[in-house]
């Protein structure tokens, strides 16, 4: 790894520091949570800004791992925190939405709308 690689790596790593810190403080000021130990280490803060579950009466203070077996085969799966964010603050999911089929019977259902889609006249 180059001096360079390692500059970005921290640089990154500040900039995610900063970007939880100020999460925290948003969550904190919305009275979600008291102080930054309410966020546990592993989890991530919603963004009160971005995040579509922010229109809820009581938004969640962070996304974290859910685990879930799907409602089509029976797998067992993880919704993971990452996931849930871009779903969230980026796709800006319906707040309600939830993970209930694996990967593999979502794409299936996914082939299978499109093929209806394309068989209509
Ligand atoms: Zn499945």
């Amino acid at each position: 790894m180059t001096f360079a690689d390692k500059k970005n790596i921290k640089l990154r790593l500040r900039l995610l520091n900063e970007q939880r810190l100020t999460r925290i403080r948003k969550l904190i000021e919305r009275g979600l949570i008291e102080s930054e130990k309410d966020v546990p280490e592993h989890a991530i803060p919603v963004d009160l800004d971005s995040s579509s579950l922010a229109d809820l009466i009581l938004p969640p203070a962070y996304y974290e791992d859910i685990e879930y077996d799907c409602v089509e085969c029976g797998t067992h799966e993880t919704w993971r925190a990452e996931t849930q964010q871009y779903y969230f603050e980026v796709l800006k999911a319906s707040p309600y939405s939830q993970a209930v089929r694996c990967p593999n019977c979502q794409a299936t259902r996914k082939r299978s709308i499109q093929q209806n889609q394309q068989n209509k006249p």
